[in-house]
């Protein structure tokens, strides 16, 4: 099932919120930012790259794991970095969804947790608001990916979804 329109939009929401509390206004948006956010407000964030890609015989991509206080981020350390950073703030996603409260409640238990996530991602990396800003004067979507320092992929995705395209 895909998120609903409405779900896309309050996720917009909380994306622009977090931002605006980080006070960050222009991209990129590194995961960073976003670790020492879920720090300030849920605890130490424990970084776990797996190097390898995998664990045993599992293809990782990422994970998190919570316990005593404290959250244990994994992502495959082998992709390109701009797709380690949005692995890691999808993790940042579950955590939001999971505890923070106002998150949960806003996009509602019914829906996938795993494209609420996606998308949480999304809008954090290749944030609407500050597309819209730089698609007014920049319409090169390889350039706009070098801005954003993501994928190309995610700047359609992102343009796509905002009604946007060139
Ligand atoms: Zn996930």
């Amino acid at each position: 099932m895909a998120l609903s329109q409405s779900a896309r939009k309050t996720i917009e929401k909380e994306a622009n919120a977090i931002l605006a509390e980080l006070k960050i206004t222009k991209p990129p948006v590194v995961a960073s930012l976003l670790f020492s956010y879920i720090e300030k407000k849920f605890g130490p964030v424990v970084e776990a790259p797996i190097s390898s890609g995998s664990i045993g015989n599992k293809k990782i991509e990422g994970f998190v794991q919570s316990g005593k206080g404290m959250f244990i981020i994994g992502w495959d350390a082998k992709r390109e970095k701009s797709i380690q950073d949005y692995i890691k703030i999808h993790e940042v996603g579950h955590i939001l969804y999971n505890h923070g409260d106002s998150f949960r409640k806003s996009v509602g238990g019914y829906q996938n947790s795993e494209e609420i996530c996606d998308y949480f991602a999304l809008c954090v990396v290749v944030n609407p608001k500050m597309l819209k800003r730089y698609w007014k004067i920049n319409q090169n979507i390889l350039s706009l990916a070098n801005i954003f320092e993501t994928s190309p992929a995610y700047i359609s995705k992102m343009l796509s979804y905002q009604g946007l395209s060139n």
